[in-house]
């Protein structure tokens, strides 16, 4: 079976609104968005008229000097010789057309941040150069532009962040002008989803971890909602995978492998992530972070303490970092995985619920594995695979060749002969396979065989 990769350039809208906590401030930068859009469509006519009179103006004095036709070796010489009086270093316009209008806007629309000013200049002459045929046969009309134009953004100005806030996008205006004394100027906006049913969230945190790119991008003013908006060009690789219904990939996350995936109709497993990559990692960081915490005790209050929280605090990041980009990667492989193997579902182990087979409050506590469930989940999606969450009682001990259920088996039995028919397992494999077949689906963990017999609800935080 073939999957089929394209890339499709979707462009997104989402409604944006100004990040800023002082009233005062916010006001002024709305003002400021709202000043910007009335000369950034001012200065669109300007241009565009520029150019369309510019060229009448050529025809004029070509005419005047009674060049016809213009594919004749002494009408190019002539060309060139008008050009130069025109554009020419000592020229009428001193520069070519495009650093014409450029040094125009540059003048008379300063207030328009410079990279912005650069988007328009490109984009009028865009639309200049495809009314050019038109206006040689001499239809002239100059389109107008209105004050609902949306304003053209640099790529290089724009970024899109995730943070405690949410997913922001953050447009710098202009850099730090040490001749003029400004500062930089900075509009960080909020993104609202609202009912989000183009899955804009899912795709905004795919161009903040740069997974997704994006290309041009506006904002919008709408002024009978009175809110604004962002347009944003996706490139958006598409993977049409031809999904089977019948193949499930079964996802064992365990502790000498991080993830032990299976599909369905086959035993032959995969294994990605190791102990020795992830826990013994967090558990060497978890150690200096104790050591630290054992030394600050001994300091009671004052500026000696508060020097010493911070490599706390900056060690307590750089494990996060590390746990999150271990979990994208693992995720991606898995996605991958049932990609490969055309599986229309992923089937993982309902973990809020106790499993009696794992050491489960280590390893939780030890692993992120919730923010790894997400991304499995967000990564899937992108390809219209389910993920699907199913009861792990029994899960490592039934044997996956006969259905014998070893209850004798210990969380630290790695590997193990079925003692009904023979078969030698390795515990992470047997329990992947078992999960891939596994039609016992929960969503809660009063589903789950374990709460059920022991009617405990086990609050277990990763
Ligand atoms: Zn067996």
């Amino acid at each position: 079976m073939e999957n089929v990769k394209k890339t499709i350039v979707r462009t997104a809208k989402v409604k944006i609104f100004v990040l800023e906590n002082d009233p005062e401030l916010k006001k002024e930068k709305y003002k400021r968005l709202h000043d910007i859009r009335f000369n950034h469509f001012k200065a669109a006519n300007y241009m565009m008229t520029s150019h369309v009179m510019g060229k009448q103006f050529h025809s004029l004095i070509y005419e005047r000097a009674g060049i016809v036709d213009f594919d004749l070796p002494e009408s190019k010489r002539k060309v060139a010789e008008l050009e130069d009086t025109l554009y020419g270093k000592d020229g009428l316009f001193g520069v070519k057309r495009l650093a014409c209008t450029q040094r125009d806007i540059n003048t008379k629309f300063n207030m328009i941040p410079a990279g912005t000013r650069n988007v328009l200049n490109s984009l009028i002459d865009k639309k200049y150069k495809a009314l050019l045929p038109d206006i040689t046969k001499g239809n002239v009309t100059v389109p107008t532009f209105k004050s609902n134009m949306p304003i053209s953004l640099k790529f290089a100005n724009i970024k899109i962040l995730e943070n405690e806030n949410g997913i922001n996008l953050k447009w710098t205006l202009s850099g730090k002008n040490i001749k003029k004394g400004t500062d930089k100027e900075i509009i960080t906006f909020g993104i609202s989803f609202g009912k989000d049913p183009a899955n804009n969230r899912l795709t905004f945190k795919r161009l903040a971890n740069g997974e997704l790119k994006f290309g041009s991008s506006q904002l919008y003013y709408d002024k009978k909602k009175n809110a604004w908006y962002l347009l944003l060009a996706i490139n958006q690789p598409l993977m049409t995978p031809v999904l089977d219904e019948n193949i499930a990939v079964g996802i064992d996350l365990g502790l000498s492998t991080i993830a032990t995936m299976v599909h369905t109709g086959t035993k032959f497993c995969q294994a990605i992530g190791s102990y020795n990559d992830f826990v013994r990692v967090r558990v060497q960081m978890q150690q200096r972070r104790k050591a630290l915490q054992q030394s600050l005790k001994m300091t009671k209050g004052g500026k000696g303490r508060k020097r010493k929280l911070a490599p706390l605090d900056r060690l307590s990041d750089k494990e996060r970092n590390f746990v999150n980009s271990y979990n994208h990667r693992i995720s991606k492989s898995i996605v991958e995985y049932a990609v490969k193997n055309n599986a229309a579902t992923i089937k993982l182990e309902f973990l809020k619920g106790y499993s009696e087979n794992e050491p489960s409050s280590f390893t939780l506590r030890n692993w992120s594995y919730f923010e790894l469930q997400n991304m499995i989940e967000y990564k899937a999606q992108m390809f219209g695979i389910e993920v699907k969450f199913i009861d792990p009682y029994h899960t490592s001990k039934e044997c996956s060749s006969c259905g014998f259920v070893h209850v004798e088996l210990k969380s630290t039995d790695r590997e193990w002969i079925c003692p009904e028919c023979k078969e030698k397992h390795n515990r992470d494999r047997n329990a992947a396979i078992n999960i891939a077949r596994s039609i016992n689906f929960v969503t809660k963990v009063e589903q789950t065989q374990f709460y059920k017999l022991h009617k405990i609800k086990e609050k277990i935080t990763a």
